[in-house]
């Protein structure tokens, strides 16, 4: 028995012996066996013919094919009625293999056989078997195995074969799935679903896993899903392949393997992605696709710009994108400290607008900044990869920028050692330009300079100027100097390197001028590049001295050794200011190359001047270039080689000191007025020690800056003061500024540093008076009387004993007598640092009151008025409150006290000195004159 799909073989079981086993030839007359049974003479024949017990296997319905011939009963000669043409087909589910009895009702009948073609008579040889071929179904099978039976009732068979055999699906793959061979389902109707597993290297599809149905015919029908190749991987006939090299397949979704995108290799078949090139990178959210790329490099052209407390930055794209078409910018703001410099985030009190990071224009505003402070802000440049490469270590690309130290208070500028002695050093300093509020304290620094761990000292200091005592002898030092406001410390100055003296040396002193400048503070390109580049020093190895420009055979050589000729083109001139002698003052800028532009003075040399004119003109540059000191007005230089030729200042933005005193009368407090002496007697020092006399020293010829800085100015030789109003005839010959000006100087032009003082102690009245004119309206005959007689002024009002007491001894008959100009810096600082004797109870100013005093001082008597006195004391604008109050005469008013002006309803309180003041020496006066008491 052969089964077409699966075979199984059968052997027939020849149960009754009517069944016969016997040899024939089949159609093509190849040998074949059969079994055979023809009872056809005999009735009620009843012969089985079994076959062995077949396993089914999978097997649930199984085909049963039989071929067979079947004699037709009329051909039989002598066949009775008992003749079949038929036979029966039966079978037997089990288990097991069961014994050979068969019990008919075991069985269950498949069919009733019959022949289609029977074959009929004709002679035995002639006989030709007629093969049937029938196909019968059984099913559905439970058991393990069953049996089939032939039942012959009376009929003439040749059973030739009997098939039996089930049909399944063979394996087969289809959509990149394989589907195990698959036996047919139980009915004819019923579609086996079959799951199919994804050949290598390829996977089912999302949500649609291959499946296929087994028809009852073994056919795979309804293919449903499918799988698909790998990343890696692409299709080949059923099979996924590999990507050669230099190919990626990313996904599974997709079809073809691709070639690797630029800057990016593979080396390896089966990749899903090629890796970058050394310094490329792919961005995490970078698809497989896409080029591999770098950071971009640094934004260019970065600019900045302070405002106060606020910074703006700008730049332009960096040069090279990496690539890439997201790049941001992103902020990184430090602050740092000076000394040493440590910077640190600078925190979420700054704010970013429009933000921080993520940036996409190429500006952004830094606001919230902490006034006093240093930052360095960074640009960076980012993209997609910047990110990963900082997270894997190497740098990125980023444009750095050091601001300019912004807002933070200047240093202290131009440090002058004073006096140094063996154990101590007496440092002065000039006010920082931009102090950014009011200076309470300075602290200064200083260490040994070849000290290996440099242990720092400091010393405190109200003033501007400081003794740092406990020194060693012959040691170098070095000193640094900040200032100290409501907002904080400012910077330390430059440092300053002083050695104290040999033990053995003499007590004269040495006086050495130190300038390290700091002159412009701000957001100059040179802080930028670290403020050490400002710390050298100008180290003078002893007093330079003044040359007379007179002593050169050409000015014009004198102007180019001492000033510096600048480029017409570097100065604008804004407004006209004043008028000098030669010709208007103007206000301007001047921009050099390379330098920030700054606020100056232009003094113009008016046209149609003589050669001599010219010479004059500039001999004050040939003087003014010879002094670098921060009380003595500097030269920027001189326009000699264009029209009009002119000579280029600082600019002192609150003019002429005399001038500034009055706008301000009695706004100041004594120890403002005692700094600003401070600083013309220090300035005066240094001209002193160049050898320089001034001649004109008087509150007109100090210029004031914004800091209020007092400046000497107005340099000249002697005939310069021709230019002065002040200046008039003496019998010697020659202008003087005789109210100014010490005997021997008026007498026998005796000009010297020590006349210089006698004018520096007139010019301590003005200020402490508030610019009154010295010895009032006497006329200078009387004036040079009086002062030849002993008489000196009196102290202004509320004008410290102590000061008055350093103004008399300026005018010491002997000039040797009076003090030096350094001696006098010395005494100014020790009443700033000892305020308590700046002191001066309202009214108790001591005054001498000189013989001569009756007959020179302004005369009381003579004003018959209070309207009168009042205007020669420039309180004319308090007239009507005085005749209100009803002080109609002058012995009146002699009796007021400070409590009757205030009534009046004088408020400002330099006006109630002032008033005051003048009553004092009203009463003095009168007492004096008239023996007559005024009883206060
Ligand atoms: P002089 O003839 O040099 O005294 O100058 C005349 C006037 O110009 C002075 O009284 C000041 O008001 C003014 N002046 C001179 N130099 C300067 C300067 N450097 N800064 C500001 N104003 C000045």
């Amino acid at each position: 028995f052969l089964m077409t799909h699966d075979i199984m073989m059968i052997n027939c079981i020849l149960l009754f012996s009517q069944w016969e086993e016997i040899s024939g030839l089949d159609e093509n007359y190849t040998p074949i066996r059969t079994y055979q049974v023809c009872q056809v003479m005999e009735p009620n024949q009843n012969n089985w013919l079994r076959t062995n017990w077949i396993e089914k296997g999978d097997a649930q319905r199984i085909f049963v094919e039989l071929k067979f011939t079947l004699r037709d009963c009329n051909s039989l000669p002598g066949v009775v009625g008992s003749c079949k043409e038929t036979f029966n087909l039966y079978y037997q589910e089990t288990d097991v293999e069961v014994g050979r009895n068969i019990r008919e009702s075991q069985y269950v009948k498949i069919d009733t056989i019959a022949a289609d073609e029977s074959f009929t008579q004709g002679d035995l040889g002639e006989r030709k078997m007629k093969l049937n071929t029938e196909v019968r179904i059984i099913g559905p099978l439970s058991r393990r195995g069953f049996y089939l039976a032939f039942q012959d009732v009376g009929a003439c068979i040749a059973l030739v074969s009997v098939k039996v055999y089930y049909k399944k699906c063979w394996s087969i793959i289809e959509n990149l799935a394989t589907f195990p061979d698959t036996v047919t389902g139980s009915e004819f109707s019923s579609l086996v679903e079959v799951e199919g597993t994804c050949v290598n290297d390829a996977e089912e599809e999302a949500d649609n896993s291959p499946k296929m149905h087994c028809s009852a015919e073994g056919e795979w029908l309804v293919p449903i899903g499918k799988c698909i190749c790998k990343a890696g991987f692409h299709q080949k006939g059923d099979a996924c392949e590999p990507c050669g090299r230099g190919f990626y397949k990313s996904s599974s979704q997709d079809l073809q393997c691709s070639r690797c995108p630029a800057h990016s290799y593979n080396d390896r078949e089966g990749s899903w992605r090629c890796d970058c090139e050394d310094g490329y990178y792919r961005a995490l959210s970078d698809p497989p696709s896409v080029a591999c790329t770098r950071p971009p490099s640094a934004p260019q052209n970065l600019l900045y710009n302070i405002n106060h407390t606020t910074v703006s930055l700008e730049w332009t794209p960096p040069a090279d994108t990496g690539g890439r078409n997201d790049v941001m910018y992103r902020i990184i703001c430090r602050r740092c400290t000076w000394e040493p410099e440590e910077c640190f985030p600078c925190g979420s009190n700054v704010g970013y607008l429009p933000q921080q990071s993520g940036l996409t224009d190429t500006y952004v505003t830094i606001t919230d900044l902490l006034a006093h402070a240093n930052y360095t802000f960074e640009v960076e440049a980012v993209n997609g990869v910047s990110d990963l490469i900082l997270a894997w270590g190497p740098s990125h690309a980023a444009a750095a920028l050091s601001t300019a130290p912004i807002t933070r208070g200047c240093p202290p500028t131009e440090v002058i050692k004073e006096r140094v002695q063996q154990h101590s050093i007496q440092l002065s300093w000039q006010e920082p330009e931009q102090p950014n509020g009011v200076i309470t304290e300075y602290e200064i620094k200083y260490y040994e300079k070849d000290q290996k761990n440099r242990i720092y000292s400091t010393v405190k200091s109200k003033s501007t100027s400081a003794t740092v005592n406990n020194l060693k002898p012959s040691t170098a030092y070095i000193f640094q100097i900040r200032a100290f406001t409501a907002a904080g410390y400012g910077t330390f100055g430059p440092r300053v390197e002083v050695t104290t003296k040999e033990e053995s040396t003499g007590s004269g002193e040495q006086i050495i001028s130190f300038c390290s400048l700091c002159r412009h503070c701000g957001y100059s390109k040179a802080d930028q590049e670290g403020d050490e580049e400002l710390y050298f020093q100008f180290k003078f190895p002893g007093t330079k001295t003044y040359i007379d420009p007179e002593t050169y055979e050409d000015p014009n050589r004198a102007v180019h050794q001492f000033a510096k000729e600048l480029d017409a083109s570097c100065i604008k001139i804004e407004r006209v200011i004043g008028a000098g002698e030669f010709g208007e003052v103007c206000s301007g800028r001047l921009k050099l190359p390379g330098k920030r532009d700054v606020s100056v003075a232009i003094k113009t040399l008016k046209v149609g001047y003589t050669e001599k004119q010219r010479r004059d003109f500039l001999c004050e540059a040939s003087i003014m270039g010879q002094f670098d000191h921060p009380n003595v007005v500097h030269l920027e230089g001189v326009v000699t080689r264009g029209k009009p030729v002119m000579i280029v200042i600082e600019y002192m933005e609150n003019g002429s000191l005399d001038a500034f005193l009055r706008k301000h009368d009695g706004q100041f407090t004594v120890i403002q007025l005692v700094g600003m002496l401070r600083g013309i007697a220090a300035g005066m020092r240094y001209l002193s020690d160049m050898g320089y006399v001034h001649r004109d020293l008087a509150a007109r010829n100090i210029l004031v800056n914004s800091n209020l800085v007092c400046k000497v100015s107005d340099f000249g030789l002697s005939r310069v003061i021709d230019d002065d109003p002040e200046a008039v005839y003496t019998t010697t010959g020659g202008k003087i500024p005789v109210r100014w000006t010490a005997m021997e100087a008026i007498q026998y032009r005796k000009f010297t540093s020590a006349s210089d003082v006698w004018s520096y102690g007139i010019l301590m009245w003005e200020v402490m008076s508030y610019g009154e004119r010295p010895y009032w309206d006497m006329s200078n005959q009387d004036v040079i009387k009086a002062i030849e007689e002993g008489y000196r002024l009196p102290a202004p009002m509320d004008c410290p004993p102590g000061l008055h007491q350093l103004m008399l001894d300026c005018w010491q008959k002997d000039r040797a007598d009076r003090p030096k100009f350094d001696q006098i810096v010395g005494i100014l600082d020790k009443m700033i640092r000892n305020p308590n004797t700046l002191k001066t109870p309202m009214g108790t100013c001591t005054r001498p009151i000189s013989p001569l005093l009756d007959q020179n001082t302004p005369d009381f008597n003579s004003f018959r008025l209070v309207s009168e006195w009042l205007e020669a004391i420039k309180m004319e604008r308090y007239v009507d409150s005085f005749t209100a109050a009803g002080y109609s005469s002058l012995e009146s008013v002699a009796r007021m006290t400070i409590e009757d002006v205030m009534s009046l309803g004088i408020s400002l309180v330099g006006h109630q000195k002032k008033i005051m003041s003048s009553i004092q020496t009203m009463r003095a006066q009168m007492l004096h004159l008239h023996g007559t008491g005024v009883q206060v």
